[in-house]
Order: C-alpha cells, then sequence, then structure tokens
C-alpha cells in the first residue's frame, strides 16, 4: 500500500509525513501490480528524464524548491514535507509543474491516467498558496516518455478555496489513522516504562549481556556476543532493545534471523514480555513463496485474486492492526483470507506500522529483496539485532556473489531462435565468451580459470542482451519462452549489478563442470565491506550467537573492524552436568580415513551401550556416514539406527526428531551429517537427547571457493586456512555439540573423536564452558569414564 517513505518518530518531536506517502495513504486504489515488467534502470532513467524537463524550461523556471505544512491543531504537531518538480512564480497565475516519466505509449496517456499524480500536485499547489496568499494557481502535469523523449502536458486552474478542500479531504482520514498511532505509540511508551524483566530472575549472564545491548543501542554501537546456550539471548537481547524504543533511542527494531526456528523464539520472547504487558507490535515475514495464497506466485491480478483490488481492501484490513498485537504468519494469515488480500503484501504494510519487524536476514542485507521502503530513504533509527550471527558471513557472501551457467545460456537460445532471432544472436555472443573460457581452462590443464579483475568482454555481452530482453519483456506479452527468459534476465541482471561491487575483495572465475557446462561466477570473499555499507542503515546493531567463536575472526566478517565492544559469557550450566571426551586416538583425515571406520563404530557402540538413550553422531560428510553405517548395522540392531538423508524435506525432518523421544525404551542413535540440518538449531531437551559424538573437526570440503577464500586471507592477514577451514570446521563442531545440554537440568555426554582436537590450535578455540574436558586413548578409557558420569546421576 504505502511504496515510499512513511515513517513516524517515537519521541514528541514534530512528526513528518511525505506528500507522496499521504496521497498514496488516502487516494491509492485498485490492483496491486499491473503484473507488468519494469526496465532495470527504470529509476535511473526517470531522473534523468525529469532533469531533462526541467533543463528544457525557460528562463525563470524553478526546480526541486522544498516545502513544508504544518498542519493544525495535532498533538504532536505534523508537518507534511514534499518537493516541487517546477514552478514558474512569476506566471500569472503561478504555475506548480509536477513531471512523470513513462514508457507508456502518450497516446494511451489521458487526463485522468493517474489521480495520485493529481493528488500529489494539487498538495504542492494548496501549500504553495497557502505560503504565498494566492487565490488561484495553475497546474502541469507533465507525462515525459523515456524512449521518445516526447511530452504530454495536461493543465488544470484551481481556486484556493478548491484546492483547501481537497486537501482537508485528504488529511482529515490521515489524522485519523495519525491520532490512532499515536495513541498507539504512547500507550507502547507508556507500557515500556512500567515493564519488568519477564522471569523470576535472570540467569547467569543474562543481566550482563541485556547491559551490554543497552549500552550498544545508547552508544549506537555494533556489539559482538557470544552466549552460550541457556543464557537465554533472546530476552537478553530483546528486553533492553524494546527498553530504549520506550525512550526514544531507537524507532524500530528489526529482528534479523538465518531460520524459522529463530524467527519463533523471537515471537515466544515478545508473548512473554507481553505477558508482564508489554504493548508491542511486531510484525514476522515470510517469503513470499511460503507464504502466497495462490502458488506458484502470479502476482498477476487477472491471475490472481489476492492482488486484485488489494489497495481496495488493504484499508480495512489495516484497522486489525488494533486487534493484535503479534502479527505472526498465522494472524496474517488469517487477516489476509478475511480480507481476501495478498498476505505477503500485507505484511509489508504492516510492518510499516510495526514497532518491530522479525524477518530474514535477507529483508536488511540483499541487494535483491532488502526492504526499500524502510532503506531507500532517511536512514531512521533502526535496531538491527542479529541472531545466531555466525550464520551471516557465509549467507552474505552468497547474496554478494552472482553466476550464471553456460548450459541455461544454450538451453535458452534453443528456445528462442525461432521465434527471437535477434535475442538468440546475443546468446550465442554470451555462449561464444564462455566457450573461450572453457577452452582456456582446458588449454591450461586447469579446472578453473581465475581472474582478478570484472570479465568485461562478457558483462558487455551480457549488457547487450539484457537491453533487448528488456525491449519485449516491456512488452509484457505471453510465450512459452517467457518465464525461462525472465529468470535468465534477473540473473544477468545479478551478475551485472554484483560486478558494479567488484573490487579487490571479489575474484571472477570460470569453472569447468561436466559435459561442457562452465559456472562463470563473482565470489565475494570478505563481506565485510558489503555488510559494512548495509549496517549504515542501522543506528545499533548487535550480532549474538552460541557459537561466535573465535570472536575476532567474526568480527572481521561482519564489519572488518577490532574496535568495536565485545562480550564473551560462560555456559551458565553446571560444569558436572556433562562429560567432554576427546578421543585422540582417531584420525579423520581424508588420507587416513578408512583406517578409521572400524574403531569409530566399535567406540560408537560403547558409548550407547554406557547408557540406554538417545544419541546424535554427527560426520563429516555422507560418504563417511555411510561406512561406518554399514559397520554399526553389524552391531546395533536395525531399529536402533536412524540416518539423515540428503535432501530430506520439513516433514521429514520433524519426523525424525519426533523419534528422539523421552520414552524410548532402548537406545536410540541417529547419523547425521555435521554442518546439516540436524546440526544446528535443533532443541531436544531433557532426556530427548543424552549425547552427541562429533567425527571430526568440521573442516569443510576442499574446493576451488574455499582455496580462493584460503588464498585471499592468507595474503589479508596470513590466517587463510584458519578462515577457510579450520574456523568454520570448528564453528560446527561447536553447533554439533550445543545440541546435548539445553537446560540446566539436562545431562549428557559429548565425544570428539579426531587426534586434532588435542592440538594447541585447535584447544586455543575451546570454549570456556569444555574446560573440564578429558582426553581418551581406548575404549576401555571411554568405558570407564562414562560409567562413572553416569553412576553419579
Ligand atoms: S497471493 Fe501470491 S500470487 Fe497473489 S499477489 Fe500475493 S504473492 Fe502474488
Amino acid at each position: 500500500m504505502l511504496k515510499s517513505q512513511m515513517k513516524m518518530k517515537t519521541n514528541h518531536e514534530t512528526q513528518t509525513v511525505s506528500v507522496r506517502s499521504l496521497v498514496e495513504f488516502v487516494l491509492q486504489a485498485g490492483d496491486l501490480t499491473p503484473g507488468g515488467f519494469q526496465r532495470r534502470d527504470r529509476a535511473q532513467l526517470g531522473t534523468q528524464g525529469h532533469q531533462r524537463v526541467q533543463r528544457s524550461r525557460p528562463e525563470g523556471y524553478e526546480t526541486e524548491i522544498e516545502i513544508a505544512y504544518q498542519v493544525e491543531d495535532v498533538d504532536p504537531p505534523l508537518e507534511v514535507r514534499g518537493r516541487i518538480d517546477g514552478l514558474y512564480a512569476s506566471a500569472a497565475p503561478v504555475i506548480i509543474e509536477e513531471i512523470k516519466t513513462t514508457t507508456l505509449s502518450l497516446e494511451l496517456i489521458h487526463e485522468e491516467h493517474n489521480l495520485l499524480h493529481w493528488g500529489q500536485a494539487q498538495c504542492y499547489a494548496f501549500m504553495y498558496a497557502q505560503q504565498h496568499n494566492l487565490s488561484e494557481i495553475s497546474i502541469h502535469l507533465t507525462y515525459y516518455h523515456l524512449d521518445t523523449q516526447k511530452e504530454k502536458t495536461f493543465e488544470r486552474y484551481f481556486s484556493f478555496a478548491e484546492l483547501q478542500t481537497f486537501f482537508s479531504d485528504l488529511i482529515t482520514p490521515y489524522l485519523d489513522w495519525f491520532r490512532k498511532i499515536q495513541t498507539w505509540q504512547a500507550q507502547r511508551d507508556q507500557s515500556i516504562q512500567a515493564l519488568d524483566f519477564p522471569y523470576e530472575a535472570y540467569r547467569p549472564g543474562q543481566r550482563e549481556m541485556a547491559v551490554a545491548v543497552y549500552k550498544a543501542i545508547r552508544d549506537q554501537e555494533r556489539l559482538y556476543v557470544q552466549s552460550p546456550t541457556g543464557v537465554g539471548k533472546t530476552i537478553a537481547a530483546l528486553f533492553p532493545a524494546v527498553k530504549a524504543l520506550g525512550l526514544g533511542l531507537a524507532d524500530k527494531i528489526f529482528y534479523l534471523t538465518a531460520k524459522t526456528p529463530g524467527r519463533l523464539v523471537a515471537e515466544g520472547a515478545l508473548d512473554d514480555l507481553r505477558q508482564v504487558n508489554l504493548r508491542f507490535k511486531s510484525v514476522t515475514l515470510t517469503a513470499k513463496e511460503k507464504i502466497c495464497f495462490c502458488p506458484p506466485v502470479n502476482c498477476d491480478p487477472e491471475v490472481c485474486v489476492f492482488a486484485r483490488n488489494y489497495f481496495g481492501k488493504v484499508k480495512r484490513a489495516l484497522e486489525e492492526i488494533d486487534q493484535h498485537d503479534a502479527f505472526t504468519r498465522p494472524v496474517i494469515e488469517q487477516i489476509a483470507r478475511q480480507y481476501e488480500i495478498c498476505p505477503f503484501e500485507f505484511s509489508l504494510d504492516l510492518a510499516l506500522w510495526g514497532d518491530g519487524i522479525i524477518c530474514d536476514y535477507n529483508y536488511a542485507f540483499d541487494p535483491r529483496v532488502y526492504l526499500h521502503r524502510f532503506f531507500d530513504f532517511d536512514t531512521e533509527a533502526y535496531i538491527f539485532l542479529v541472531d545466531e550471527a555466525h550464520n551471516l558471513p557465509d549467507r552474505a557472501r552468497a547474496m554478494y556473489s552472482a553466476e550464471l551457467d553456460k548450459q541455461t545460456v544454450l538451453a535458452l537460445r534453443r528456445a528462442l531462435k525461432a521465434h527471437l532471432p535477434g535475442l538468440a544472436k546475443k546468446l550465442s555472443a554470451i555462449n561464444k565468451l564462455l566457450l573461450e573460457k572453457r577452452q582456456a581452462c582446458q588449454a591450461a590443464g586447469q579446472q578453473a580459470l581465475i581472474e582478478y579483475e570484472p570479465p568485461e568482454k562478457l558483462l558487455k555481452a551480457l549488457r547487450e542482451f539484457n537491453q533487448k530482453a528488456e525491449d519485449w519483456l516491456v512488452l509484457n506479452q505471453p510465450a512459452e519462452f517467457r518465464q525461462d527468459l525472465l529468470e535468465f534476465y534477473f540473473a544477468c541482471n545479478n551478475y551485472l549489478r554484483t560486478a558494479e561491487y567488484f573490487d579487490t575483495y571479489y575474484v571472477s572465475y570460470f569453472e569447468r563442470q561436466s559435459q561442457g557446462a562452465l559456472k562463470a561466477k563473482l565470489f565475494c570473499l570478505d563481506p565485510a565491506p558489503m555488510l559494512a555499507a548495509r549496517l549504515d542503515r542501522c543506528q545499533a546493531a548487535i550480532f549474538f550467537s552460541a557459537t561466535l567463536l573465535p570472536l575476532d575472526y567474526f568480527m572481521k566478517l561482519l564489519t572488518g573492524a577490532a574496535d568495536h565492544p565485545k562480550q564473551v559469557f560462560p555456559s551458565p550450566f553446571p560444569t558436572e552436568n556433562v562429560s567432554l571426551l576427546i578421543h585422540n586416538g582417531i584420525a579423520t583425515q581424508y588420507a587416513r580415513r578408512a583406517d578409521s571406520y572400524a574403531a569409530i563404530a566399535s567406540l560408537i557402540e560403547t558409548i550407547c551401550r554406557a547408557q540406554v538413550g538417545n544419541y546424535l553422531v554427527f560426520f563429516p560428510s555422507y560418504a563417511y556416514l555411510a561406512a561406518v553405517l554399514d559397520l554399526l548395522q553389524e552391531r546395533l540392531p536395525q531399529g536402533q539406527l536412524l540416518v539423515q538423508d540428503r535432501g530430506m524435506t520439513e516433514g521429514a525432518r520433524a519426523a525424525f526428531l519426533e523419534q528422539f523421544s523421552t520414552g524410548n525404551q532402548e537406545t536410540l542413535v541417529g547419523l547425521a551429517v555435521m554442518g546439516g540440518i540436524f546440526g544446528e538449531g535443533i532443541d531436544l531437551v531433557g532426556e530427548r537427547l543424552i549425547g552427541a559424538v562429533v567425527v571430526g573437526v568440521g573442516v569443510p570440503q576442499v574446493c576451488l571457493e574455499n582455496d580462493l577464500i584460503k588464498a585471499y586471507f592468507d595474503q589479508q592477514n596470513g590466517r587463510g586456512f584458519a578462515y577457510a577451514y579450520q574456523y568454520p570446521g570448528f564453528n560446527r563442531v561447536l553447533q554439533a555439540t550445543g545440541r546435548v545440554i539445553r537446560t540446566e537440568t539436562d545431562r549428557g555426554i559429548i565425544v570428539l573423536m579426531d587426534e586434532r582436537f588435542t592440538q594447541a590450535r585447535y584447544r586455543r578455540l575451546f570454549p570456556v564452558h569444555w574446560r573440564g574436558f578429558q582426553i581418551v586413548q581406548s575404549e576401555g578409557e571411554i568405558e570407564e569414564q562414562l560409567a562413572y558420569f553416569w553412576s553419579r546421576a
């Protein structure tokens, strides 16, 4: 509903609303989108078009005139602000010009083409006439065609009385909404002032973390918090952030997560605060593909009823804002169904009025999907709470990288050849360049060609293809190949945009694949400079995780700066509740792996026989898992083994976890892969999981990209192997072992199998709560240690 800026400050100073937002809020009507395609550089061309029209005007014509109008009798004061495109102040009567650029044929544009355009111009005319005591004024509404560079102008005269009536009709409904929001915010702030911590007592470390978060927000800092499971970090981050909001230190909280479970935990924490009388409107954003009522996503109002007359219906739906404080996915879906509107677009509209937004990292950091409505305008006082922040570097690398593959180029060329030969020819040019790269790889006997400059020739060919593709796409004609063309167009777009970021922390590579295929990728080696630019959108950012270790490594990858405050908290759980054993008689390096299978299978049997219960065993790869499984099947009954499959669905994942029940009479051993769907974000409390075995140090597979990262950081700080392999691997180990002790009453065992764990370079990484580890070298020792541990139950 509100595509442009429309924000209110939470303090009691003058509030502002832009002319555009005001007009859209009251007058916008009709379908969600025409379902049409728009040029990539539409915004840039629009600005240039505006300037061209302005330059063509005669002397005495003024441009970009800032104007503001103070609305009377409102508390807090409200100011309407905007900028007039063009003004003939010496004409009689004075002329205000509103300029709009278009790609639609001017013949199709009539005077009533878009009432919002007249609405904006009338607003400016009213504000100007009022300021200069004019009794009448003329409006020119000019449409400028971006391709033909021709223009069409409509002219209307208004008396001041007419403009006054128009403005009054516009501001009145807006003021109703404004007062409603103000009343709400006053209630919210009052509730925050009286708000106490929602639980009986702080857990060890929790209060300190909350204080550190509050100070970082107050001081507009970036704070890093390593806080083990059990500290209760979600509430320790949210509680001070909410308090800061109530004190006017911030306007909005973005709780940014890597995965859905993180969003649910944040919703739960806010619910707990509401139990102690917090009034706080939170909106959870769910990906369009997931929440869409009409999959597969096609937002053409001809196809989707939820896009039809969206703007006509959403105003009533927004009135429901009174009825709920927590706009979770089910609540959004229920209201969207009731009013027959798109749930995704509705969640975005609600977010404008929410105090907190719970969403994926993408919405703040990804150049393809970030929330323009918040971040493209003057930055307000936003707080970013970045949950499970150890995930962000890898996610960011993916967001700021782009790739194309040769096979897609060939397939699309085949599909287009008979219909759009000109476009097929452009694809041939791209294919030829990719082929040359492949041949160069082959000639050099290499798997990949690495370049430290953007691939200019390829970029030129992609640009030419995209311009031509746009010419066809903008006609919005149906065709069998349209979707494939559109997808490749967006992939090229992403590649071209990423090339604009290319810098010393980027590399371009061409990697040979099987059967003549080739991958062309612009790979972001270091996400910190890219993230830093996005972090400028917020006033304070808190990065927190149970496994933000080593901290310096994450600080380097998240912001590149080492001088931000950081906090490391110990585990609040009694150390005697866990037995941490390191078996350093096992070698899991690739070359020695095969020798370890039998010993590992035997050790797993020994561990599980020491105590009946549920265990998870984590392997470095599926192949390793399968090799040990073969031997384990001879040792443990089939019914006691559960195996993670590749590509498990959400349902299969849930079914797997359900078997970890406290009611199990026999031992259950789940075999999983480190860094996979069971290696993180699962919460098997109490006896649902009594032990974890980790095979290997988690080092990711040696591959081209990891080697490139290694080479880059070798050059940066001489720690390439650590940055590319050791630290990411150890993070997986920490995540896997973190599944065992989830509450202060949980008891369990952790067994690490790899000789490298006892080396100094690994021991340096151990979190404080690992201090009591025991080194074992034989099955007998393990048996003894475990017997002792379980006997103390
Ligand atoms: S319901 Fe789906 S198809 Fe319809 S407008 Fe929303 S996202 Fe688009």
